[in-house]
């Protein structure tokens, strides 16, 4: 079992349209909560991503973690950026120089890259970030591999990640923006957390 480049591709342009189609929503969870630009941000920094994978093709993981990564970082005006930046870095680097990633392999690059969001952001799980979100997916990618095939790791982590994402509803934001409202961050769900369940559910669909 291994995730090839161009499944990882897939997953970006697979990421984008569910970005463009709930742009409107991402924006208004951050207008709730923050400066709402959440679902602008998204959309710029992934319709980059997307041009940019169209015209370098990347072969490897590692050529394609550093296109996404730099492109966000890039693009990317939002605390936002730099995080899912720094994600996708940690996940290339990890990966390597492979144009087949197996999965036990890949489960570890998606660790790699919590890891990276959590030494760059300082959030740690129900500080009400996208953290919420991804830490229960990587876990759970791992977790699904264990016990299934590919399609079933990448769905498992999926449904935690949306799980992940109904949990900020109720927990007080400890950090960036929404952490100024103290109680009033209380009853949103975070934008981050719901831009991470989305960003698994198109890795469940690339992996299906
Ligand atoms: P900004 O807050 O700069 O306007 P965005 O609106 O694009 O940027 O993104 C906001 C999201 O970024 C939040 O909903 C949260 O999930 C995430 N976020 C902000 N700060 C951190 C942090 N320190 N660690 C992890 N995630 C964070
Ligand atoms: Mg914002």
């Amino acid at each position: 079992m291994t995730v090839s480049v161009s499944q990882l591709i897939d997953w970006m342009t697979r990421f984008d349209v569910l970005v463009e189609e709930h742009r409107t929503e991402l924006t208004d969870l951050d207008s709730a909560i923050g400066d709402g630009d959440h679902g602008t941000n998204m959309a710029r920094g992934w319709n980059a991503v997307v041009e940019k994978l169209n015209s370098e093709k990347p072969e490897y993981a590692d050529d394609f973690g550093k296109l996404v990564g730099m492109t966000l970082i890039s693009s990317v005006g939002g605390a936002s950026g730099p995080l899912f930046g720094t994600f996708f870095l940690r996940l290339g680097s990890t990966a390597g120089h492979e144009q087949k990633v197996a999965v036990e392999h890949f489960a570890h690059a998606l660790e790699a890259g919590l890891d990276g969001v959590i030494e760059r952001g300082k959030a740690e799980l129900a500080d009400k970030t996208m953290v919420d979100a991804l830490e229960p997916a990587v876990r759970a990618f791992r977790t699904g591999l264990a016990v299934g095939d590919l399609a079933y790791a990448a769905r498992l982590a999926s449904e935690a990640a949306q799980a992940g994402r109904d949990a900020t509803r109720d927990e007080l934001a400890h950090k960036g923006r929404a952490s100024y409202l103290g109680e009033r961050s209380l009853g949103h769900i975070d934008p981050g957390a719901a831009s991470t369940a989305l960003l698994f559910q198109a890795l469940a669909e690339a992996l299906a």
